[in-house]
């Protein structure tokens, strides 16, 4: 009990300041600038994240998942010097070499080559790049961007448009063939434009990234509420092309609620999107062009509605007996319309991981025996809930949330409250731990859906089954858990993570995720859910995109991207294969 009543004295400072996230997470780290993008050379070549910021995984947190998979042996890592020496002389034609707007820098483009996927974090590490972009360009205006399309044209050049790079499903990596590639960074274009008061529409750069959109906003009294887990480096415009999703997205919404319009330079030339609330006018230009990945143009300016800053803002953690019971909770909040910003269940494995891996082996002592005392089994689940805005809103959510929670006998408290501060406090830090986790030869990656509520069970007892078996000829066990992270009146997504371990070298570490991938993805394309519900396709989905939209879906994509784009210049190959 002591070390409960010490976890709740440290972490008794509350979340619930009017921006908790700004306060909270990126001003206690020095190192994440708050009014402009983090610049490229400050984050890790080969991984995620801010070069000065790590993040520790605990000993039996290793140890548990050590004990689903076996033992584990690190991988080799080359070093950038090594893989610096391998990048190719750029076949960009001196005209454009000399634009100050270029960089053929051998460093930069490296820099610009890969995205964070498995795949991605394999090439890295092994060194085997393959392609590299032949040059890199940095538009501070769309009229820069159109300069560079129609050189693009000019030279017959691949244009890969590149927003944070955190696109987990190969959306930016350059590909193998005689035309040289520019990828155009938008880094750049990080400032709010224009904020019309009245209609609360914010225009921004599309290049800038999570932080520095709330900071600048929050400037000013607004808020955007887009929270990504990638929300350190990613960028409105990769949001508006791969359509994100947020961890608060009941609250605020997902990207195509907050995307109003703006402009598109296109190898055709510049689409504006209005920024009219609602239109009956024919199909809506702005959902056609959301998704479209790089493929029919570059964002470079966008209108997006915002909200003033919530007066309150609260996280909290309740345990609840089983899977059904918090399934049972979350499907009755959403259809009620009780008014929360964020819901999460996790199921009981990974209520169990979580539990290991964010506390130390005598808190979690502590935490595990108040939970069993309160009369939970192993088979508990932990459910993460929050809600923004004014006070009053917020007290009538929670009161009508708990009455809920009580009726499917939930577990709550100090030590609970606490935990949703710790979430609060911690939510950008999870991805760091995957390059903890790969230094011990633990590899680990996610895949996602969304599916109505009548399937929930049957697609995540789908997929489970199809990851944990996925290396069954090898011998190989696969630890695999999900949680339910987003949640609509219809349906809800899903959300699994998965553990193995590294082979003898990169190629066959490689091959095990491939299979595991095609395994997860064959589960998924069965008419019923998506093959993603926030990851956007890229490369990595594209085979299976058809099963979820069919022939003449897919036909009628390519046709509309081919009247934009008839050279097919943007991006081949994602999105839709060529
Ligand atoms: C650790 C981690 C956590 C993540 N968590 C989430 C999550 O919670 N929710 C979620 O939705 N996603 C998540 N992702 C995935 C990724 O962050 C999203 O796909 C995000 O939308 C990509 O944004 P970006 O700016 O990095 O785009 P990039 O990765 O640079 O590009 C993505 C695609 O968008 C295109 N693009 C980028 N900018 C523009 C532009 N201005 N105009 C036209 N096309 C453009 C690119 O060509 C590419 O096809 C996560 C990724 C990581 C690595």
């Amino acid at each position: 009990m002591s070390k409960i009543k010490s976890l709740i004295r440290k972490n008794a400072k509350p979340a619930n300041t009017n921006n908790p996230i700004l306060d909270n997470v990126a001003k206690s780290d020095a190192s994440i600038n708050m009014t402009a993008n983090t610049p490229i050379e400050q984050t890790r070549w080969n991984g995620w994240g801010n070069v000065n910021i790590n993040k520790k995984v605990s000993s039996h947190g290793a140890k548990l998942i050590k004990s689903h998979i076996g033992k584990t042996k690190k991988l080799n890592s080359v070093s950038l010097q090594e893989v610096l020496k391998t990048v190719p002389k750029s076949r960009l034609p001196a005209a454009m070499t000399k634009l100050d707007t270029v960089s053929i820098d051998n460093e930069v483009r490296l820099r610009h080559a890969r995205g964070q996927s498995f795949p991605d974090w394999i090439a890295m590490h092994g060194g085997d790049f393959e392609v590299f972009p032949d040059g890199v360009a940095h538009p501070q205006s769309t009229a820069d961007v159109e300069t560079l399309l129609k050189l693009a044209h000019d030279h017959d050049l691949i244009v890969i448009p590149f927003g944070g790079g955190t696109s987990v499903v190969g959306h930016i990596n350059p590909q193998k063939g005689s035309r040289p590639v520019l990828t155009i960074a938008m880094s750049k274009m990080d400032q709010l434009i224009d904020l019309d008061n009245e209609s609360q529409i914010a225009t921004f750069g599309a290049g800038t990234q999570g932080p520095a959109v709330e900071a600048q906003l929050d400037a000013h009294g607004y808020r955007l509420g887009h929270y990504p887990q990638s929300w350190e480096l990613s960028t409105l415009g990769g949001w508006i092309a791969a359509r994100s999703s947020g961890q608060q997205s009941l609250g605020y919404g997902r990207i195509e609620q907050m995307f109003a319009g703006g402009t598109l330079v296109t190898p055709k030339g510049v689409i504006t999107i209005a920024d009219i609330p609602a239109s009956s006018a024919g199909p809506d230009l702005r959902e056609m062009m959301m998704g479209t990945e790089g493929r029919a143009g570059i964002f470079t300016e966008v209108k997006m509605r915002v909200q003033p800053q919530p007066e309150e803002e609260v996280f909290k953690v309740v345990f609840l007996p089983n899977w059904e019971a918090g399934k049972e909770v979350l499907r009755q909040a959403v259809q009620s319309n009780i008014r929360l910003s964020m819901l999460r269940l996790s199921n009981a494995v990974e209520t169990d991981a979580h539990l290991h891996l964010g506390t130390t082996p005598s808190q979690f002592l502590a935490i595990s025996t108040y939970l069993k005392a309160r009369g939970l089994s192993s088979e508990k689940v932990m459910l993460t809930y929050g809600v923004s805005g004014d006070k009053a809103q917020n007290k009538l959510a929670l009161t009508q949330f708990k009455k809920l929670l009580k009726q499917q006998g939930s577990v709550t408290g100090k030590l609970t409250d606490v935990m949703g501060s710790i979430w609060a406090h911690g939510r950008f830090k999870f991805p760091y731990l995957r390059g903890t986790l790969w230094e011990k030869g633990i590899m680990v990656d996610t895949f996602e859906t969304a599916t109505n509520w009548n399937n929930i069970d049957e697609q995540v007892q789908q997929m489970q089954q199809a990851v944990q078996t996925a290396l069954a000829d090898e011998n190989e066990h696969v630890m695999a858990f999900t949680h339910i992270s987003h949640v609509y009146k219809q349906g809800a997504s899903l959300y699994t993570t998965y553990f193995f371990r590294a082979a003898k070298d990169h190629a066959s570490t490689l091959s095990r995720w491939q299979k595991i991938k095609h395994a997860a993805s064959l589960s998924l394309a069965n008419g019923k859910s998506t093959i993603s519900h926030q990851h956007g396709v890229g490369r990595d989905h594209a085979p299976y995109l058809a099963a979820e939209k069919g022939q003449l879906g897919i036909q009628v994509t390519s046709d509309m991207l081919k009247s934009l784009d008839p050279e097919q210049r943007m991006n081949p190959g994602v999105l839709i294969e060529d």
